[in-house]
């Protein structure tokens, strides 16, 4: 009689990604706190990163600022901060697997060429596939695209079953810019794998980047972690917090009237009376009751005032 081995499961190890773009706002509280709370309540890892791999979008200054906010309202995270400035050379590995391995092909076209092409479903313009098959003459590559293909699907922690096809709706995608840069998407891929995170827990906007993650996962051969999308808080315009929407900084309303509505927002029901203690309380009180499934299934959802 043969037995069955079912392989150890990995331990939980999430992580909280801010882009150092400027001061940390609600939207960012709410997926700092809903990651944290899924980690320490799976008795997981919960790591932190800078995201500074965008250096043109990188505000000096900010990644200290969210650092300092971050242990403000009482996160404590594990190990070192990793920071992606300092991990090209992961990521010029993961591009010259895709690259020999004939995942990746290299591409002239500039944004002006593209304007006329469909819209994906991020709103970018998805590529009409002109040098798929070889750069045109005369041309040389500006940026390295990913060939889109196949179906995705995943199930969501929070907003259920989703699925991509990825030539429809995403388009062959940059993996390095034409500015030189690693795009977020093998970033952060590159980033997953070598830090060994299985959650990942973090805003709406991202639920569309994510076919995308697992295609690139597969084409690396890395393993894919478990996704929970958390609703985006948006201004009473109905956009999504940012700096561009001028969205308020989150260390100008005092910590506790932060997390308290942060909680509230992620659908947690702390007591009333809860609403008039310090950080150390709130922080107690969600460690034992934090629930993923009382998290709104929706995209987005009104920011609430907080002070
Ligand atoms: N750096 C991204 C942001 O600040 C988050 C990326 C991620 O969580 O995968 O929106």
């Amino acid at each position: 009689m043969s037995t069955l081995t079912l392989p150890p499961a990995r331990p939980y190890i999430g992580r909280f990604a801010p882009s150092p773009s400027g001061a940390l706002h609600f939207g960012s509280l709410v997926a700092a706190t809903g990651s944290y709370l899924d980690a320490r309540t799976h008795g997981g890892r919960w790591l932190l990163r800078i995201e500074d791999v965008d250096t043109p979008r990188t505000v000096p200054g900010a990644a200290e600022h969210i650092i300092t906010t971050l242990a403000r309202f009482g996160f404590e995270w594990d190990g070192d901060i990793v920071w992606q400035s300092q991990r090209s050379e992961a990521y010029r590995t993961a591009l010259e697997h895709l690259q020999t391995a004939g995942h990746a092909f290299a591409c002239a076209c500039t944004r002006r060429e593209m304007a006329d092409s469909g819209l994906a479903r991020d709103g970018s313009r998805r590529y009409p596939g002109t040098c798929r098959e070889g750069l045109p003459v005369g041309r040389s590559a500006r940026a390295w695209r990913v060939r889109a293909q196949g179906v995705v699907g995943f199930e969501d922690g929070v907003q259920g079953w989703q699925q991509e096809d990825l030539a429809a709706d995403s388009g062959d995608y940059v993996v390095l810019r034409a500015d030189g840069l690693f795009a977020y998407q093998l970033a952060v891929v590159v980033d997953d794998a070598d830090a060994g995170i299985t959650h990942v827990v973090r805003g709406a906007d991202l639920l569309d980047s994510t076919a995308r993650q697992i295609h690139l996962q597969g084409l690396l051969g890395l393993p894919s972690p478990c996704y929970a999308h958390l609703p985006v808080a948006t201004n009473a315009a109905g956009e999504k917090l940012s700096k561009q929407t001028l969205a308020r900084a989150i260390d100008t309303h005092p910590p506790a009237h932060a997390l308290l509505a942060a909680l509230r927002f992620l659908g947690q029901a702390p007591p009333a009376a809860l609403g008039l203690a310090n950080t150390a309380e709130l922080w107690q009180w969600a460690l034992q009751h934090w629930q993923l499934s009382a998290v709104p299934r929706c995209r987005h959802a009104p920011a609430p005032d907080i002070d």
